[in-house]
């Protein structure tokens, strides 16, 4: 597979917009926390060995992770709030970043496995 910047700058656009990295005439998710089994337009598999998702959850968990730390470094450097007030913005940060950053993990997952070994096609 061809991998020159403007691949890879592709690739990782079609993955912001939650597409398929291979193609990007297809939703990598059929509806809300559900991925495809495969791309309806160029029949990449998307769903693969149990697994295979870890680096996603992975991924979610770090990019949580650094927003918790810079929503608490904003909060000591820029404010004067009470902890409890810290903490309570802290905890809904906690909760809600997985949960919006959900989709685009999994699809940047996809997309750098795309890019390092190319996604299996369908087989016929
Ligand atoms: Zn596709």
């Amino acid at each position: 597979m061809k991998r020159d910047a403007r691949t890879i700058v592709l690739t990782l656009l079609r993955c912001l917009k939650l597409q398929c990295p291979a193609c990007g005439d297809d939703s990598v998710f059929v509806r809300p926390f559900n991925v495809k089994a495969r791309c309806t337009a160029c029949e990449v598999i998307f769903k693969r060995e149990e697994g295979f998702f870890v680096g996603a959850i992975m991924a979610n968990v770090v990019a949580t992770e650094v927003m918790i730390l810079i929503v608490y470094f904003s909060c000591l450097l820029f404010t004067n709030f009470d902890e409890r007030i810290t903490l309570t913005i802290l905890f809904v940060v906690g909760v809600s970043c997985p949960l919006a950053f959900y989709h685009h993990s999994w699809s940047l997952w996809l997309g750098l496995d795309h890019l390092i070994e190319g996604l299996p096609r369908k087989e016929k």
